[in-house]
This record gives C-alpha cells, sequence and structure tokens, in this order.
C-alpha cells in the first residue's frame, strides 16, 4: 500500500497546511513533530492528520525527513484547542500550532526529559555488605545509607562518602547496586510545609460549589475583596483536585508572581510536582517543566499566559488570578486573551474554570450579571482584623505640592515613620519626569523615531522613548532656541523618590519600577527586604499593585493618577478604578487599619466617589451603562486590521483596499481607516481599520470571508495584522 500522506503545520505566514509523504506514519502520529524539507531549508513541524489523498500531484510531494520525539507532544485536545484559536483569531493554523510549543521545541532537537542518577542495593549487595571490614570506614558509611533499600542520589551518597564514585563503581561490577536514570525534580529546594487555616463561611461556600463541578464544565467568577483570601480558597481546591488524580493550571498575570506563589502551592503540598511555565526562563527549562506537565508527572502547572497551550492529560480545573490584568493579552504573533482561550479549554475539556479577581474585567462581569458565569463573593477580609482601608481625597488646588507630594499626605507618611510602619506612593509612571520643555519657546524633547515624548531619566542622564528604546543625552540647552533654562515636567518615580528623600532623609525609600527591577532577582529580593521591616517607604508603579502581601503596609498615597481620567482609551476609567483599587488593597491587611489618600484635582469624580465606597458592583454598573449608550464593548464585537508601513499613506492606502474588498452586508459596520493613537513608532507609521457587530458570530464569519481575500492582497514593504476582541484600538 503507498505510503499516507501528512498535513503538516509549519510556522509560515501563509494560512495553510502542507502535505508531505509519510512513509513511516500512522494516525496514531497526530501531533508528533516532524523535520520536512521546506524550500532550501529544514523546518520543524508538526503532524495535523494523515490521509491518502493529496490535492497535489504525489510524485511532486516532497518526503518527511525525520520523525521527532517517542510519542506525540501535543495532544488531540491541544490540536482542537488550537484549531479554534486559529480560526477565531483568524491566524495561520501552522504558526498557531508552532506557537504553542516551547522554543526548544522549535527546534530539530529531542525532547527528553532532564534525568538524575541514582543507584540501589540489591539483594546480593545486601547480603554482601554486611561482610564489610569494619575498618572500611568510607565503605560501611555509603552501605549504611543505602541498606535502607532506597534509590540514592549523588549528592546523597557524597554525604556518606566523598570518594563515593569508585566504590559505587566497584559494587556494580560486583553486582551489588544497580543505577537507575529518574526525571530530574522539578522544584530542587526543599520548603517548609504550612498549614491550611480554617475556611471561613464564604470561602467554604465558594470551595463547596465549585469542587461540586468537578467532571463538567461551568465556569465561575470569584469575587472577592483585596485580602479575602481567594488564594485559600484555590490552594482547597487544588487539594480537592489532586484528591481525585487530576491535574490544575493555574494562570497569573505577572512572571513577578510566578515564584511567590510558587511557594505557596509548595509549601502546602510539599510532596506534589508543580511545573512553572513563563517566558522569563531559560529555554532548557521551561521544556524540562513542560514536558513534566505532558507527561502528567506535575499535578499543578503554574503559569502566564503562554501555559493556557501546555497539553495536560489529566486537566481537572482551571484557576485564573487577577482575571482583569492585560496581561493576559497576547499582543503579536498569534494575538489572543488567555483568559477567553482558557474559557474555550474548559469547555472543550469538560472542567470547571474560576475567574478570580477584586476588579473583574467588564466583560466577565457582564458575563456574570447575565449568569453565563456563576459568581461567588468573598465580602470581607479573610483576617479577622483586617478591615478594608479607608480611602480619603487631597484636595490637589488648595495644597502646594513639594516634588508632587502634598502636606497632608506627608503628614500621613510621617505619622507611618513615628510608629514604624509602611508608606507606599503610587505613581505610575516610571522615569524622573515624562518630558523635557524649554520654557522660552515651548520646546519638548520628543522621540525621534515615534511620535510621542520622551522621558526624563535624571539618574541615568538620559532621555529614553518608552516604546521604542531609543536614548539619549539629557541636553544642556534648548535644541531649537538655545535657552539654558529647560527643565523637567511632571512626574515619575525617580522625581518622587528623590523629593521623599529630601523630606525624609532618615526614611529608607525604595523605588520598585520596571528600570529598578529589571535584574532578574531583584524584584524578589525587594520583596524580602520589605518584609523583613527594611523599607520605609515604597514608590512605585502598578508593578506594585499586582496581588502582594506586605502586612506592615498601612498607608497608600495616589499621586498623579488624574491624567487617566481624560483618556481617549474607552477602556481607560475601568483599567484606572481597578488599579487604584488593588493598589488601596495593600494597606491594612493584617491587624493595622489600612489608609489610602488619592491627591486629586477632581475630588468628585464618580470615580474616585466609588473608590471611597469600595464600591466596584456601583462602578461597574455605571461604566456598562455608558458602554452599552455608547456602543462600546461587551456590546458590540470588535476587530481591528492594522497596518505598518514606512509611510502613513502606505498604510491607509492597504486598509482602504482592504475595505473595498470587504464582503457587503449590513450586519457588520467598517469603519474608515485611521492613523493608530500613536501613528509613528519606531521609524514605522501604523493605521487602523475598525469592524464591529453586535452578534460576534456574525463577525466571525464575516473575518472569515474577508481575511481570505486580504491574505491576496498585494502589501509590499508593508506588514498587517488582525486583532479580534482587542484590548485597544
Ligand atoms: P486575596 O488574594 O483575596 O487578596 P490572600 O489570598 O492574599 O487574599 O489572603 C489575604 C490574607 O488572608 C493572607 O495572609 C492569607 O494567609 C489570609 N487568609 C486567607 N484565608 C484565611 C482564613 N480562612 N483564615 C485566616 N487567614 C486567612
Ligand atoms: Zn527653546
Ligand atoms: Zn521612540
Amino acid at each position: 500500500m503507498l505510503p499516507l500522506i501528512a498535513q503538516v503545520a509549519l510556522d509560515v505566514p501563509v494560512p495553510r497546511l502542507f502535505d508531505y509523504v509519510a512513509p513511516t506514519l500512522t494516525s496514531a502520529d497526530v501531533g508528533r513533530r516532524v523535520c520536512v524539507p521546506f524550500g532550501r531549508k529544514e523546518f520543524i513541524g508538526v503532524v495535523l492528520s494523515l490521509s491518502r489523498e493529496s490535492a497535489h500531484p504525489r510524485d511532486q510531494l516532497k518526503t518527511i525527513t525525520a520523525v521527532l520525539d517517542d510519542t506525540p507532544l501535543l495532544s488531540a485536545e491541544i490540536l482542537k484547542l488550537l484549531r479554534f484559536c486559529s480560526d477565531y483569531y483568524h491566524y495561520p493554523l501552522g504558526a498557531t500550532v508552532l506557537a504553542a510549543l516551547p522554543t526548544a521545541l522549535r527546534r530539530a532537537q529531542t525532547a527528553t526529559l532532564k534525568t538524575i542518577d541514582s543507584w540501589q542495593l540489591t539483594t546480593s549487595g545486601q547480603t554482601g555488605g554486611a561482610d564489610l571490614p569494619q575498618r572500611a570506614h568510607a565503605q560501611r558509611a555509603l552501605f549504611t545509607l543505602l541498606q535502607d533499600g532506597a534509590a540514592h542520589t549523588a549528592s546523597e551518597l557524597a554525604t556518606a562518602s566523598a570518594g563515593y564514585r569508585s566504590t559505587i563503581k566497584h559494587w556494580r561490577e560486583l553486582g551489588w547496586v544497580t543505577q537507575l536514570s529518574q526525571p530530574a525534580p522539578l522544584n530542587a529546594i526543599p520548603v517548609n510545609a504550612d498549614i491550611a487555616p480554617t475556611l471561613n463561611a464564604e470561602q467554604l461556600q465558594a470551595t463547596n460549589q465549585i469542587s461540586a463541578a468537578l467532571g463538567k464544565y461551568q465556569p465561575f467568577l470569584l469575587h472577592g475583596v483585596t485580602g479575602s483570601g481567594k488564594t485559600e480558597v484555590y490552594l482547597h481546591l487544588v487539594q480537592a483536585v489532586l484528591a481525585q488524580g487530576g491535574q490544575v493550571l493555574i494562570l497569573v498575570p505577572e512572571i513577578n508572581l510566578t515564584p511567590q506563589l510558587t511557594g505557596v502551592f509548595r509549601a502546602r503540598f510539599p510532596a506534589v510536582e508543580i511545573a512553572t511555565l513563563n517566558s522569563g526562563m531559560a529555554d532548557g527549562e521551561r521544556l524540562h517543566h513542560w514536558l513534566a506537565a505532558v507527561d502528567g508527572r506535575a499535578r499543578i502547572v503554574l503559569g502566564t499566559r503562554l501555559a493556557v497551550f501546555a497539553p495536560m492529560p489529566a486537566l481537572a480545573l482551571i484557576i485564573i488570578d487577577e482575571e482583569h490584568d492585560s496581561s493576559f493579552y497576547q499582543q503579536d504573533g498569534l494575538r489572543y486573551a488567555a483568559r477567553d482561550v482558557a474559557i474555550m479549554r474548559a469547555h472543550q475539556r469538560s472542567c470547571p474554570i474560576v475567574l478570580g479577581s477584586a476588579t473583574p474585567a467588564l466583560e466577565t462581569w457582564h458575563n456574570a450579571q447575565s449568569g453565563r458565569y456563576q459568581r461567588l463573593s468573598l465580602t470581607q477580609r479573610a483576617i479577622a482584623a483586617a478591615t478594608l482601608p479607608q480611602v480619603r481625597m487631597i484636595d490637589q488646588r488648595t495644597q502646594k505640592l513639594t516634588d508632587g507630594i502634598s502636606p497632608a499626605l506627608a503628614t500621613a507618611i510621617q505619622r507611618r515613620l513615628d510608629t514604624g510602619q509602611q508608606s507606599l506612593i503610587f505613581i505610575n509612571r516610571r522615569g524622573y519626569a515624562p518630558t523635557l520643555v524649554c520654557r522660552a519657546c515651548g520646546w519638548a524633547a520628543g522621540c525621534p523615531r515615534c511620535s510621542t515624548r520622551l522621558v526624563v531619566h535624571l539618574r541615568e542622564r538620559q532621555l529614553r522613548c518608552h516604546h521604542c528604546g531609543y536614548a539619549e543625552r539629557v541636553p544642556h540647552a534648548c535644541p531649537d532656541c538655545g535657552n539654558l533654562d529647560i527643565s523637567p515636567s511632571g512626574l515619575g518615580t525617580q522625581r518622587v523618590e528623590e523629593g521623599l528623600q529630601k523630606q525624609f532623609p532618615t526614611a529608607r525609600v525604595l523605588r520598585i519600577d520596571r528600570d529598578s527591577t529589571r535584574r532578574k532577582d531583584s524584584w524578589p529580593e525587594m520583596q524580602q527586604s520589605i518584609r523583613r521591616g527594611e523599607v520605609d517607604i515604597l514608590v512605585g508603579t502598578q508593578l506594585l499593585a499586582k496581588g502582594h502581601d506586605f502586612p506592615n503596609l498601612t498607608l497608600v498615597g495616589v499621586v498623579g493618577a488624574d491624567s487617566a481620567l481624560y483618556s481617549p482609551d474607552f477602556r481607560a476609567s475601568e483599567r484606572m478604578f481597578a488599579q487604584l483599587m488593588q493598589v488601596s488593597g495593600r494597606a491594612g491587611r493584617a491587624q493595622h487599619p489600612g489608609e489610602v489618600l488619592i491627591q486629586t484635582e477632581f475630588v468628585d469624580h464618580p470615580l474616585y466617589l466609588a473608590l471611597q465606597q469600595h464600591d466596584y458592583i456601583g462602578y461597574a454598573r455605571t461604566l456598562l451603562n455608558e458602554r452599552r449608550s455608547a456602543g462600546f464593548p461587551p456590546f458590540i464585537h470588535q476587530a481591528v486590521l492594522r497596518a505598518e508601513a514606512p509611510q502613513l499613506v502606505e498604510a491607509i492606502a492597504f486598509l482602504n483596499l482592504a475595505k473595498a474588498h470587504a464582503p457587503v452586508t449590513s450586519a457588520v459596520t467598517v469603519f474608515d481607516p485611521t492613523p493608530a493613537t500613536m501613528a509613528r513608532k519606531a521609524n514605522v507609521e501604523r493605521a487602523l481599520l475598525l469592524v464591529q457587530s453586535t452578534n460576534r458570530r456574525t463577525l466571525q464569519q464575516f473575518l472569515g470571508m474577508w481575511m481570505e481575500d486580504i491574505y491576496t492582497l498585494r502589501a509590499s514593504k508593508l506588514r498587517w495584522h488582525l486583532d479580534v476582541d482587542p484590548l485597544e484600538i
């Protein structure tokens, strides 16, 4: 019989698969990696199906050159999920499939679990060892260790006898020991086990409801105020799943949160292997953890958005912590929202999924209101003595600011210093100041490559672009008029840090932003030192807002937040409200009550009033009403076609051409192309075309037809991509 023909997924920007003759393959090989010739190169691909026929004449087909790995790495289940993603996001299937593999597997190397050798005494070793002469101390020590019959690793043997190597070699020749090779443990450093606290009534109720849904698809929104103990609910759920032999997938927003949360889970389940997956890991390390998820050895898989594609044979529960976080959106290549993909995965797998947040995304909240998701609430802080902080406004118009800090805020900081408590000043802008301006002629330092201002980084004496990485020295005079009186304008973390250090010379001030935490371990180290009480005042960006628990922190000051109130982005208020609620949630999480002071010029703004009342529900209602009447998501479904070219006119011309090819239907609105909010970025000019519909299915059908045409359009010197359910327009 003729060999089968494999349909192979390749990472190429063409929306189709490629046929190859597959002499040794059978239908059991779907999901396996293969090497194939493509053009003049070898590519790594994944077999998606096998058939007898091809649309191309058989003698024109090339043959698979190698089959990698012992078994398929991508299960039928994951391939189904990837097909869904490719369809829904209108991204080529081949590129989608390859994007789900860890980088190491996109190269032609065999996927093998890292192993570790160990040695075990045989029966003849047990008898032989008993006769070792008394004076052979080192050998006897080794024998004593091995006598328990368990396999021992090199490092264990070394503790008994430094020269264990030669002894073991000799004993193997005698047949006294056998050598075993086991998968290397994922978590090498031991932890101290902790003890589960008794759940409070609301936590118990949530845990019971979710556990009762194990084995079927059911999405839950766990809406719990900051400090209400959502993590404890997750831990109890994981306990329940582990008891049934299942695997749990936990998605977290930040690479920085993975070590912290991994620590929490390891302490609760010291005997369980936990795989961590995030883009900050070395390729080999990530591969090792990924394979442990694939072979089921890792019962818990904890990672950032990319972990949503990790194959898990016994997956029984998905948890998304801080589900509202924008880092669940992948912004290049396959542009997906990990939260939405996870919902689909739970649906296909028939397992429950828990979305946890104090400030759910409005889309999620809307789904909970309409009953598509079941809502579970934690309304109280978990630690009996802890209450939600008191939130007050400081009217900035009546106070003179010193480096952004009002006298009222300074007094509150001083009180914390006097009582040995910690303060956090939140300002969501890194650098010293957002711009450098000339007071004489109005010049402002702009990025030569982007349509944006350069940020002053005084410590490094640089002006930097936060969008493209461009940097130059701070000039001494205005390049336009020669005036020497040019000065930083506005506030950034460095400036606030410097100002606080001046006002409180003996206080220990620590700045936490992307600049100060760039080095790999610096943020975990900083967290430790905050916990040890080595810091009095923290100054930081939204990095600080996410999920941290610093028991001695009792004051949060918010500086320079007003600007977000007038952003053209319709999601700006939602994002700002969530951010401020989260950052407020850092205050008073243990025995001391917390206080939040917000400096603003708009003390009566509804956003601030809602914050003062800790009223997520009321503010969500307000925002959803606004969205409904303005026709914004979640009441409308959007997609954006984006084009990038050396000149804006080219990008616009392409989008006009694309618009001309749009299928005609009254159910989808196709807007005119417009320049992007930031029209120029890194010397590339950008434009976009928005399409929307009140019906998701209709929009999907439209996009399906439209994309087929768009792939055939000539687009020289131009890049384009489609963004479905875009986070920003
Ligand atoms: P969230 O993630 O909801 O903001 P955490 O899970 O960080 O809250 O919990 C806040 C604090 O409450 C933690 O210190 C946690 O150990 C503690 N905690 C949670 N549940 C309980 C409980 N049932 N009894 C006592 N303390 C609890
Ligand atoms: Zn000037
Ligand atoms: Zn730039």
